[in-house]
């Protein structure tokens, strides 16, 4: 059997004997005990304090021990509260009433000690299993929520997927369409990436891309998204850019990555580039869907590409 743990528990009797009697027996077990003398000062406490477990008698003056139930029953506190009712009322409909107004258990009264003994013990484990469920739920939540960064994120350049991808230039999209807004795309493209690879080998590959990634980061608004599109093929979305603004930022991911000089022997320049081709969201396009302005972005990649790399080259539809 699981430890007794020391708990916090309220002891509503407007009886003097009888609480302090209460009191007593209560705390000889280990438990922190709080006394009220009617249901109203209980009330009061319970809605400062952290109360978890509640003996209550039944009849009281102010508020008896019914109403008290039904008030902490009524309240979208979190958390469990374990409610024992006292009574020296043991009709059966006393008690299905008890219950009813949402009491856990009941201890006749004069209660015997052994009973009320195994019945707080009852509750104890109840209010254990709701704890573990709670921090089974909260840890739960928390898998979850890390499972979907890892289901929308690329392992290797800790940017955005294609999935991510899709979702975001979709509610970009709608939100340009709806509300008259711009947006750019930018398709970058490392150049000659796999004489690099053949140089410099896999790992060093690998190490490069996450280097690029971390470069494009670092000089992107935190509004803009980056995606790997694929293989060594990065996908800017520019918010509230038309055009021009859009050649701005890839303009900037351009010269980032020039700047860095990263060795690159088998390349035309001896260091590390890019090429950029970039299109934006036009509202008066026929022709209006994403599809359309991602194609027009590659492209203008491919055109950046033909006129010697190390560029940045403007849609030209
Ligand atoms: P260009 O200047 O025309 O873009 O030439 P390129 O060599 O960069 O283009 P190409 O498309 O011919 O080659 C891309 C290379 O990217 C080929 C592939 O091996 C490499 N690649 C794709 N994904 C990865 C990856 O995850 N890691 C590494 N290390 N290389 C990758
Ligand atoms: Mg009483
Ligand atoms: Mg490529
Ligand atoms: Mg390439």
């Amino acid at each position: 059997m699981q430890k007794a743990e020391r708990m916090k528990i309220l002891v509503v009797e407007d009886d003097l004997i009888s609480r302090k009697l209460l009191e007593k027996t209560v705390k000889g077990w280990g438990h922190d005990v709080i006394t009220a003398e009617n249901g109203m000062i209980a009330w009061e406490l319970f809605k400062n304090e952290e109360i978890k477990f509640i003996i209550a008698d039944w009849m009281m003056p102010e508020m008896d021990g019914i109403e008290l139930c039904k008030k902490i029953r009524s309240l979208k506190k979190s958390g469990y509260i374990y409610f024992i009712l006292l009574t020296g009322k043991d009709k059966k409909e006393d008690i299905v009433q008890g219950l009813e107004a949402g009491a856990d258990d009941y201890v006749a009264k004069p209660f015997d000690v052994a009973e009320l003994k195994v019945r707080i013990r009852a509750g104890e484990r109840i209010l254990n299993l709701e704890r573990e469920l709670v921090d089974k739920n909260e840890e739960l939540s928390r898998l979850n929520e890390r499972l979907e960064s890892i289901a929308r994120t690329d392992p290797l350049m800790e940017i955005g997927n294609r999935r991510a991808f899709y979702e975001t230039i979709r509610k970009v999209h709608h939100r340009a369409c709806r509300y008259m807004q711009s947006y750019g795309i930018v398709m970058c493209d490392i150049d000659y990436f796999k004489y690099y690879n053949d140089t410099y080998g896999h790992i060093e590959g690998d190490n490069l891309l996450k280097r690029v990634a971390d470069a494009f980061k670092s000089v992107v608004r935190l509004s803009d998204d980056i995606f790997r599109w694929g293989g060594e093929e990065i996908v800017v979305i520019a918010q509230e850019q038309d055009a021009s603004g859009t050649m701005l930022v890839a303009e900037k991911l351009r010269e980032i990555i020039e700047s860095l000089k990263i060795e690159h022997k088998t390349s035309q320049k001896g260091y590390l580039t890019i090429s950029c081709g970039v299109a934006a969201y036009n509202e008066s396009d026929k022709d209006n869907r994403w599809e359309t302005i991602l194609d027009r972005a590659d492209k203008a990649l491919y055109a950046a590409k033909e006129s010697g790399r190390n560029r940045v080259m403007a849609s030209d539809d």
